[in-house]
């Protein structure tokens, strides 16, 4: 069984029945969708030797080794042509890092039909990087998960760059279109709002108060209390 995080990871993975996990791990996510047979076929990418041996091993001795591939490689580079991959997962790791990883894949990106993302942090930073780049989020979800909100998107290739609002690029452009939002990500963002405005009510009895943060907290705030309008 899955974490409530990576389950809601691997929920965005479908349709794609030719996976690629990077920064596998323990290989966790693809084994798990094998045996649901939700898969068909992953590689799984690992940068790292101890965890690129723990997922070998898994694997070996799982009833799945002809259909997972476990390769030590940096990044998308875990990715050959002939393997056919629609759909890469990157998750549990900084937004950075990840568009790091996508940045510097450019080749491997041309094969996929479908990215499924779920950065620890800087998020914003990652829906700017697929907007910028050609890719449309297509679903999003947000999940509270032994004691962290996480955040996740799958993406498909467009044809043209996407530009996405500020409050988009915050919430996410697929949250903020469904009908109904999920309640953690409803309790994620009132959490959000009180943390801020708490630090503005700071900054502004400071003695010398920092305009330039105080109208960038503001901003903040308002913008997360659009988002909370717009989808209760
Ligand atoms: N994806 C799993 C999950 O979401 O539970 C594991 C997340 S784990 C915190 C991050 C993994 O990414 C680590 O095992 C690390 O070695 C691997 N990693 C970091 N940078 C990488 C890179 N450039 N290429 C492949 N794997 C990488």
């Amino acid at each position: 069984k899955l974490s409530k995080r990576l389950q809601a990871v691997a929920d965005l993975t479908q349709p794609w029945r030719r996976i690629a996990d990077i920064g596998s791990d323990h290989a966790h996510l693809p084994l798990y969708l094998r045996e649901q047979n939700k898969i068909d076929f992953a590689v799984c990418g690992e940068v790292i030797p101890g965890p690129y041996e723990i997922a070998a091993a898994h694997v070996k001795n799982s009833a799945y080794s002809a259909d997972l591939v476990v390769r030590l490689a940096d990044g998308l580079q875990a990715i050959q042509q002939d393997d056919q991959v629609e759909c890469a997962v990157i998750a549990g790791m900084g937004g950075m890092l990840i568009t790091q990883i996508l940045e510097r894949g450019h080749q491997e990106l041309s094969w996929l039909k479908g990215l499924v993302l779920q950065p620890n942090q800087n998020v914003d930073v990652v829906r700017k990087w697929l907007a910028e780049h050609n890719w449309q989020i297509t679903a999003e979800n947000l999940v509270f998960d032994e004691g962290h909100y996480y955040q996740m998107m799958a993406a498909q290739p467009s044809k043209t760059p996407t530009t996405y609002t500020d409050l988009q690029l915050l919430m996410g452009p697929a949250m903020l279109q469904m009908p109904a939002v999920p309640a953690d990500f409803t309790h994620y963002w009132q959490f959000k709002l009180t943390q801020k405005q708490a630090i503005l009510q700071q900054l502004q009895n400071a003695s010398e108060p920092p305009a330039d943060k105080i109208s960038q907290m503001a901003k903040e705030v308002d913008l997360i209390k659009e988002g909370l309008n717009a989808t209760n």
